[in-house]
Formats: C-alpha cells, sequence, structure tokens
C-alpha cells in the first residue's frame, strides 16, 4: 500500500483514492514568459513520478492536470517587449505559444511527453469559470471590491468558520511573511482575485450587477478554477514546489471554501550552493544545456523529493556514469537472444530485489531507496525474470532505458565468430571481432557466466 507524506496534515498517510475510476492530481505549471530552469523541472518530475507508481502500486489510471500560467505581470511586460506591434492579448497569446512550445521540448528531454499529461488548460481560457467562483465568493461577502478590483478578505474568511494556514503555520501579526504588494487592501494578508485594468494592459470584461469591472484574474483564482473543472470539486493529490505552499497553495484552498484536494505533495529546491535556484537569483540553468537530458532525471530520483537537492556538475556527470551502467546491465537483458537467458534466478536475487523495490516507492516514494535495491541485481543476474524487474524498474523511473527490437541476424552471426573465437582460445581473433562488433554495430561484447551479451555504446 502506497504512503505519501501530506503537507496538509505533516505526516506520513495511506493514499485512499476518491473513487474507484481514475485519480486525479493538479500539478502547478509554468508561467511561460521564458525558459524553465532546471530547478522548475524538478517539480514536474514529481507528478510524473506520482503516476508511475499510482499506477505500479495502487493499480489505478491517472489524470493529470498542468495548468499553464498566461497572464501575469511578467507575462505582460515581456509580450509587451517582445510582440510591441500586436494588440495585448494577441501579444501575451504569441509569448504563451513561443515559451509553451519550448516548455514542452524541455519537458520531453527529460521523458515527459505530452500525450502523458491529460490536460494543459492555459489560464486564459478560463476566465468565465474564475469569474464565476469569484462571483461566489462576493455573494458570501468573502470577498469584497476596492477601487475596480475584487479581494479575498481572510479576516471574513476567518470569522465565517474556516481556517486559514492549513499547510503552514501563520502569524498574521507579522507582516513580513506577507509578499510586497501594491494593491491597496483591507487586510495585509487579503489577496487579488481580480486586478482592474491599466492602460494598455490585456483585460476581460467582468459584469457584476450593473457594473463592469473590466481587468485580468489574479494568480491563485486560475488553479482554483482550472482544478475544480477538469477534477471536481475535491480531487486527490495537488503538487508544486515547497515555496507554493503559502501563499498560493493556501489561497487556493480558501478560495475553493476551505477543501480541495485531500493530499499535497510538495519537493524541495534544487539548489545551487545552497542557494534555491531561482531566474531572480541568477544562478538557473536549462535543459538545453545539459548534455544527457535523462542523466538529470536519474539525477533527481537519486535524491528524495522531499530533500533538498544541492546540483552541480560533478553530480550530473556521476549520474551520467551510473545511467550508462545501468543502460548496459538493461540492454544485456534485452538483448540476450531467445534462450539464453535462464527462466528463474535461483539465488533468489530477483525476489528479494523485487520486494526491497516495492517497499521503498510504497514509502512516500522513496526512490533513492529502491535506485539502491538495484545494487541486488545489476551486473550480476541474468535471467528472464532480471529482465522483467529491469522492465519494471524502467516503468517507474521512466529513463526509456528498455529497447526491445531484436538484433538484425548478420549481429547475431558476428556475435556467435566472436563467442566460437573465445572458446577457441583465439584471442587475437576474439579482440580483433569484438571491435568490429563495436566499429559496424556500435554494441559492446560483455563475456559473462550465460556466454556473450551486448549492449549499445
Ligand atoms: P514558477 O514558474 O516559479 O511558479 O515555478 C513552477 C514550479 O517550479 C513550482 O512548482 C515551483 O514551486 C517550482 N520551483 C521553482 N523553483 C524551484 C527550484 N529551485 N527547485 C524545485 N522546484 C522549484
Ligand atoms: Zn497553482
Amino acid at each position: 500500500m502506497l504512503s505519501l507524506y501530506n503537507s496538509l496534515n505533516r505526516k506520513k498517510e495511506a493514499f485512499k483514492p476518491i473513487g474507484s475510476a481514475r485519480v486525479g492530481i493538479y500539478s502547478c505549471g509554468p508561467t511561460v514568459y521564458g525558459r524553465v530552469h532546471i530547478g522548475n523541472l524538478r517539480a514536474f518530475l514529481l507528478p510524473d513520478l506520482l503516476q508511475r507508481v499510482l499506477r505500479y502500486i495502487e493499480h489505478v489510471d491517472v489524470d493529470w492536470v498542468m495548468n499553464i500560467t498566461d497572464i501575469d505581470d511578467k507575462m505582460i511586460a515581456k509580450s509587451q517587449l517582445e510582440y510591441d506591434k500586436l494588440n495585448p492579448v494577441e501579444a501575451l497569446e504569441r509569448l504563451a505559444d513561443k515559451y509553451e512550445e519550448l516548455f514542452l521540448q524541455d519537458l520531453e528531454k527529460i521523458g515527459i511527453k505530452r500525450d502523458d499529461i491529460s490536460h494543459l488548460p492555459r489560464a486564459t481560457d478560463f476566465v468565465v469559470e474564475m469569474q464565476s467562483i469569484i462571483k461566489g465568493l462576493l455573494s458570501s461577502n468573502i470577498a469584497y471590491v476596492q477601487n475596480g478590483s475584487i479581494f479575498f478578505s481572510i479576516e471574513r474568511y476567518q470569522k465565517s468558520g474556516k481556517k486559514y494556514g492549513k499547510l503552514i503555520d501563520l502569524n498574521f501579526s507579522s507582516k513580513s511573511r506577507v509578499t510586497h504588494d501594491q494593491d491597496q487592501k483591507d487586510g495585509v494578508a487579503d489577496f487579488a482575485l481580480w486586478k482592474a485594468k491599466k492602460p494598455n494592459e490585456p483585460y476581460w470584461d467582468f459584469k457584476l450587477d450593473d457594473t463592469n469591472y473590466p481587468g485580468r484574474p489574479g494568480w491563485h483564482i486560475e488553479c482554483s478554477a482550472m482544478s475544480t473543472k477538469f477534477l471536481g470539486d475535491t480531487f486527490d493529490i495537488h503538487t508544486g514546489g515547497v515555496d507554493l505552499k503559502f501563499p498560493h497553495h493556501e489561497n487556493e484552498i480558501a478560495q475553493c471554501g476551505g477543501s480541495q484536494a485531500n493530499y499535497y505533495l510538495h519537493n524541495e529546491h534544487l539548489t545551487v550552493e545552497s542557494e534555491k535556484m531561482a531566474k531572480s537569483t541568477g544562478n538557473v540553468m536549462s535543459i538545453e544545456d545539459v548534455k544527457d537530458p535523462m542523466a538529470f532525471r536519474y539525477l533527481v530520483m537519486s535524491a528524495h523529493y522531499r530533500s533538498q537537492m544541492d546540483f552541480g556538475s560533478k553530480d550530473l556527470a556521476g549520474a551520467h556514469e551510473r545511467l550508462r551502467r545501468l543502460r548496459t546491465y538493461t540492454d544485456q537483458l534485452m538483448l540476450a537472444r531467445p534462450g539464453q537467458l535462464p527462466e528463474k534466478d535461483e539465488t533468489k536475487a530477483v525476489e528479494q530485489f523485487n520486494v526491497e523495490f516495492k517497499h521503498a516507492l510504497e514509502d512516500d516514494m522513496n526512490t533513492p531507496k529502491a535506485l539502491a535495491a538495484l545494487s541486488i541485481i545489476e551486473s550480476k543476474v541474468y535471467s528472464l525474470d532480471a529482465r522483467e524487474a529491469m522492465r519494471l524498474v524502467d516503468s517507474v523511473f521512466g529513463l526509456n532505458m528498455v529497447n526491445d527490437t531484436p538484433l538484425h541476424d548478420d549481429i547475431l552471426e558476428a556475435i556467435d565468430s566472436y563467442t566460437q573465437a573465445r572458446t577457441d582460445k583465439d584471442f587475437k581473433k576474439s579482440d580483433e571481432l569484438r571491435k568490429n562488433i563495436l566499429e559496424k554495430y556500435g554494441l559492446v561484447a560483455a563475456d559473462t557466466a550465460i556466454g556473450t551479451l551486448v549492449s549499445r555504446h
């Protein structure tokens, strides 16, 4: 049974899905005003891992929704800079098109395909849904209008008997907690649901009774609207980086009337010399600058998602080397010829591996422990059950290692000649044949207890 650390209750809990059909996951996606950095990618690898683990352990299907934030101050500023000839809404759309495309390419590099995500809604396509939530908050007197903008009142919310501060302990006497905001609000922690139109900025009409409030949505309301639209009022799991607990997720919950998802999973940050990777700090790196992006995926998986991960080029080189060895072992198993691998590993190492691998993942997705269990079989055990085990590892970790394409007859003949030369102890010939296999077919021949096995170079 899968247990997950739920930020709502600050403890590990057995995962119980709402229904028997599909598990709903909502992840806060990128703001598409620029290219994402590899710290952001860590946050998107969490739900990808989660959906794979859910399929493996809970045998459930998953609806994974990730939004695209295509409206905020940075989007507006950048779109007006890059597309100054277009009207503000068109400029915004062009900018979003450009960076959403790059985002999808970056995800693909680390093994997340577009089709792995069930829905990728853009915020500006759901303004009507946002307005509908805001209308509800106004009619229940939790929200108020000020200078054409609409705010969520924390005080009124609390007075209505609801708890604000479900994910972290909040102390409202401390103004320092509240991000700097130039909006005029009644309470320091109040936040904008709707921001009044400013000159030359994109805006949407918002008719309330007889008055129009042209403007644009606040950030938090986007996710409440899109999560409700695609997954319903209550859904299973919400993910995001730890920095989103407050105010973003706290506000999402409040806007949804006090409950939204049953489980909140937050990944810790990717840091550089102990500092969070962030555009504002200037210590960012894009996946484009990583030679082996799947090694980055491996590196992220080799740390627990709730541990900070300090990133350095040495770590990446280490992960590349580690993954290279794992690819070699997987290839050897997958490319073995029919009949070459014994059915079962008699030492029971594979059974032990399967148990440890599963236990590790059931325990709040302890990926470093699951990867460590590989040492029980890796490069030691060659059998059909070891092959199945590696197929499982690949499907859970999404490392794209498995290649099933059967070897061509020419290659099989070349391998046979090599094996024969070794049996005849004609090492000069076998060395030449090994070299030929490498140069002609890009395969490395290795001598194992069950004969010659090959892997891609
Ligand atoms: P943003 O575009 O800043 O909203 O970030 C998108 C996602 O990336 C959010 O879930 C953030 O919490 C997450 N994130 C941002 N910086 C980092 C980082 N350095 N390490 C891990 N996650 C991050
Ligand atoms: Zn969000």
